[in-house]
């Protein structure tokens, strides 16, 4: 069985190459579930009968749309929307919408992947998608992207609902862009369905320490990861790359358990604060005046900036946060990291780590935490968000965040358990990708082809 298992994985694999090609992001994603799986089939027929891979790796919808939108000078500009229904077998499609001029059908699909299983992970009820267009937000005007949110729902909003599909945020959109886009819906729906959107500000709805979730979250899994080899974060040398609302907060989280945040960064490059990055500046810079983190020199001109985002791994440190975007951190990068002495690397971003990165901290014992289990906080928070609309109620942000911390602990209890059931003792990533798969592939069984 174990041979019919390799060959049913790969059998699968390549189908899925044929399929999607030069989809560089999804392939890399889909190969990492993969390679974690094949213990799996050995122990698992009845997913090989019911061809459970072979449904999982293609989307159930995928839309992809025209967004027309008019600038502030009257100039007519066009984009292109995305919205991938890829797994509805736990709850309605979940996942946010990036803006970003980088989105196409490989990115979409790769977190669209990933989120089935990270959803699964939280043990709450929600399937996967992810959403987005290759918009840039950089440099527009609030008037330029409200009008891009509503022209963007204009064509969404037949495709979603509170029991069908929640977006919610990810790079370039925050609770400002989903107060326009549940504005624009509300408009066209007419009915005031406050869990269509997840993410929303609190005075229409949002969840209280729903902003925070996703870099606490991020931060009690690795207070977790450290505690299970008897280590805590007190003193800890910390890098967050990143300068948005994921490495702000885990910033912050990690600062309330004693770290030292020594770097942070954003797309043009990374600020290195021996003594200590000022926080409250980093925000203000970030959040209130949407400027570049370069602007930290204004505020504090000992710190030292450099302008090349990567180099930020070559900052000695105990514990690395990548919070940026994807594939940020390489191999060269991770080696430089292992040199200076890392002890643990925990993902904030989507697949930041690329997989020969992931192999060398595995390799020389790093504590890795991979990202659909670390960085579902977010996610987490959104299904609870989705809980309070249908009561139509809300908790205090007390409540949010013990019930945070606790599927943080529990998703890492459960990730340490399931690596240690199929051989793959001390490594997340395998039992985070086993775990998610099995609790989505079960559900699929039970409902049939
Ligand atoms: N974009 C976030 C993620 O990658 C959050 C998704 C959500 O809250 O629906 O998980």
């Amino acid at each position: 069985t174990r041979r019919t298992a390799n060959d049913y994985v790969h059998h699968v694999y390549e189908l899925v190459k044929r399929r999607n090609p030069g989809q560089q992001e999804f392939l890399q994603a889909v190969r990492e579930i993969f390679d974690s799986l094949r213990p799996v089939f050995a122990q698992h027929p009845e997913y090989i009968r019911d061809g459970i891979l072979e449904r999982l790796v293609e989307p159930e919808r995928v839309i992809s749309f025209r967004v027309t939108w008019e600038d502030d000078s009257g100039k007519v500009h066009v984009n292109r929307g995305y919205r991938v229904q890829y797994n509805s077998t736990l709850g309605p499609y979940k996942g946010g919408i990036r803006f970003h001029p980088s989105v196409n059908d490989s990115i979409i699909k790769f977190l669209g992947f990933e989120q089935i299983f990270k959803n699964a992970l939280t043990g709450l009820p929600i399937g996967g998608g992810k959403g987005g267009a290759d918009f840039d937000p950089k440099g527009k005007s609030d008037r330029e992207i409200m009008r891009f949110c509503q022209s963007f729902i204009t064509e969404l909003w037949k495709h979603i609902g509170p029991d069908t599909d929640v977006p919610a945020g990810d790079i370039g959109v925050g609770k400002r862009e989903i107060g326009y886009m549940f504005g624009q819906y509300k408009r066209l729906r007419n009915a005031y369905e406050a869990g269509v959107f997840t993410g929303k500000d609190p005075s229409n709805g949002g969840s209280l320490g729903r902003k925070e979730a996703t870099g606490y979250g991020l931060v009690y899994f690795t207070a977790e990861m450290f505690a299970n080899h008897g280590l805590d974060l007190e003193g800890k040398k910390t890098i967050v790359s990143g300068s948005g609302n994921v490495s702000i907060y885990a910033m912050e989280k990690a600062i309330g358990y004693g770290a030292t945040i020594v770097a942070c960064s954003d797309s043009d490059g990374y600020i290195h604060d021996p003594g200590g990055i000022n926080l409250d500046t980093v925000k203000q810079l970030k959040e209130v005046e949407r400027r570049r983190i370069k602007d930290y020199l204004d505020f504090h001109p000992d710190a030292e900036y450099t302008e090349n985002c990567e180099g930020i791994w070559s900052v000695p440190c105990d514990l690395a946060l990548p919070c940026a975007t994807q594939n940020e951190l390489s191999a060269e990068s991770a080696a430089r990291l292992i040199e200076n002495g890392v002890i643990a690397v925990a993902e904030g971003a989507n697949m930041p780590c690329d997989q020969e990165a992931i192999d060398l901290f595995l390799e020389n014992g790093i504590l890795y935490g991979p990202a659909k289990a670390a960085n579902a906080g977010g996610v987490a928070v959104s299904a609870m968000e989705m809980s309070q609309n249908s009561m139509r109620f809300s908790w205090t942000e007390e409540e949010v965040d013990e019930k945070l911390r606790l599927v943080m602990q529990d998703i890492h209890r459960n990730c340490v358990e399931t690596a240690e059931q199929y051989g793959f003792t001390g490594n997340l990533m395998a039992g985070a990708n086993i775990a998610g798969f099995r609790k989505v592939a079960d559900g699929m069984v039970t409902q049939g082809l």
